[in-house]
């Protein structure tokens, strides 16, 4: 009888193109799936029931992948620092293997439990970097330090070779019915759903769960939007970029896969302009890698700012403000419409990501941390590494070396949506004001009552001009 190897999915949601999976194939065609439903994650304050609708959809595909190819997908919910040792000793598996992940949390469980799995005499491999291209270790200086800062970083890391995708399994042998009943017994459950979780989300997901779906997904985008991408991914009101931001955090697509088909299609590319969209799409994926890479080498960047100017900066304590940017009742129509996006589609395009984030840090002077947090309990892809990066990036307060970076909401939707279109379809109340008016913010305050909508909470230049000098104040103390 061969023996068992488990291994545990984490932000590895697929069997294609997984080369921890596949490693784990190689060294026995026993390979049974296993993931585990982590409380330590789940009942913290920042989950967003979005996010954990598309996860269990995700789980529920990746069962049924493991079924065709003749295995199981097991399901845990407890802490996996017991849960997952556990299992490997009731079903006598040889080895774990997983892949290796960036944030604190899990370097710090995935010690404990390797330190578990030694004490029981089992084997296992972790050393998988399954979801970025260039590892850490890789990608460093010339003085062999971590890069700070992007552009250097997306120098180094796009002249390094990429690894093509890993071997999809296409049969693995599976429990037999008695080792079954001992998994249940060591605690393998059904599949819940987000429901059973406590988590309600009624609403559509911008993507469907699921590896199919990715690729679907990836071939439609890189078969043409791509090549438009660097000219409409700015514009809120377009389909001009992927989407694919919930399929790469819960790696529910392989980055490899992904890659290829980026070459594939500046293969195809037939001009100047369409490489140079594709490279610019490329360039995003990197932003990825940067901030993860970030947070693995700087994991203080979690608890808050990279630089010494925003450690202590007298942020305000205004809730009422607060809860106006989250409600999208800031009076602001971008921001609004954006806020609003997020709240009713579990998503947000970036240029309103930053459009928000600027507008809660300089126009509000709240604490990048709160809108952080308020992100991961909204969003679908709501993911450390990303969503503090992003944050510490708008915030000013990050590795970038550009100090202060102030967005004027009204030259920003001027910019990005001249037509208003984003804001009429997320802000329906306002949809028969004039789009100079929506665009610009001067909504006279007779058509604000009118349609019940709100006057604006702070002036622009003033909160601008406050920040700037609270800014000096703290420069000059450090
Ligand atoms: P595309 O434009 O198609 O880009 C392709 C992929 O590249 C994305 O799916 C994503 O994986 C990656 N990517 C693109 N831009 C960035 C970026 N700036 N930083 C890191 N990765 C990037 N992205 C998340 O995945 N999760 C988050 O929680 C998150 N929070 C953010 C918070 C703020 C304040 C800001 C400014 C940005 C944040 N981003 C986050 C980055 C970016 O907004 C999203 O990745 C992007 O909007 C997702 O849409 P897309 O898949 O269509 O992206």
């Amino acid at each position: 009888m061969s023996e068992l190897i488990l291994f545990w999915h984490r932000r590895d949601l697929r069997i294609g193109d997984n080369t921890g999976l596949a490693a784990a194939r190689k060294q026995s065609p026993k390979v049974v799936g296993v993931f585990c439903l982590d409380p330590n994650i789940l009942e913290r304050d920042d989950v967003a029931p979005v996010r954990v609708e598309y996860m269990i959809g995700c789980l529920q595909a990746l069962q049924e992948q493991y079924a065709q190819i003749g295995s199981q997908l097991l399901i845990l919910h407890t802490d996996p620092r017991q849960a997952i040792p556990t299992l490997a000793a009731a079903l006598n598996a040889k080895a774990v293997f997983w892949n290796w992940d960036v944030e604190p949390y899990s370097q710090i469980r995935d010690r404990t439990i390797i330190d578990a799995l030694k004490e029981k005499g089992i084997q296992f491999l972790d050393e998988n970097w399954d979801q970025i291209l260039h590892t850490p270790a890789e990608i460093r200086t010339g003085n062999n330090s971590p890069y700070t800062v992007y552009t250097p970083f997306w120098k180094n890391w796009s002249s390094k070779p990429k690894a093509p995708p890993a071997e999809t399994l296409q049969t693995a042998e599976g429990l037999t019915p008695a080792e079954q009943e001992i998994a249940k017994n060591a605690g393998a459950i059904s599949l819940p759903t987000a429901k059973d979780l406590g988590f309600i989300w009624d609403g559509d997901l911008i993507l469907p769960p699921g590896e199919t779906a990715a690729q679907d997904r990836l071939a439609e985008f890189t078969y043409k939007a791509i090549t438009e991408y660097q000219e409409q991914r700015n514009f809120p009101a377009t389909d001009g970029t992927s989407q694919l931001s919930a399929a790469l955090k819960f790696g529910v697509i392989g980055i490899r896969t992904v890659w290829q088909a980026t070459i594939a299609a500046q293969e195809n590319s037939r001009s100047e302009e369409t490489t140079a969209s594709i490279r610019t799409w490329q360039q995003e994926l990197a932003w990825r890698e940067f901030y993860q890479h970030a947070m693995y080498h700087f994991p203080e960047l979690a608890r808050g700012a990279y630089r010494d100017a925003f450690k202590n900066f007298p942020w305000e304590t205004n809730n009422a403000h607060f809860q106006a940017w989250c409600g999208g009742k800031t009076g602001y129509p971008i921001v609004d419409a954006a806020m609003r996006q997020l709240n009713e589609s579990g998503w947000m395009h970036n240029r309103c990501r930053m459009i928000v984030a600027s507008f809660l840090t300089k126009d509000l002077l709240i604490n990048p941390q709160l809108g952080e947090k308020y992100f991961m309990q909204k969003l679908i892809d709501g993911d450390l590494s990303a969503n503090n990066g992003g944050w510490q990036w708008s915030a000013s307060s990050g590795m970038d070396p550009k100090p202060v970076r102030i967005f004027n909401p009204a030259s920003q939707s001027q910019k990005f949506d001249p037509d208003a279109e984003y804001i009429r379809q997320w802000l329906p109340e306002l949809r028969s004001i004039d789009t100079e008016y929506l665009v610009t913010g001067k909504i006279t305050p007779l058509e604000r009552r009118a349609v019940g909508y709100p006057e604006p909470i702070v002036d622009h230049k003033q909160q601008q001009q406050k920040f700037k000098q609270r800014y000096q104040q703290q420069k000059e103390i450090i």
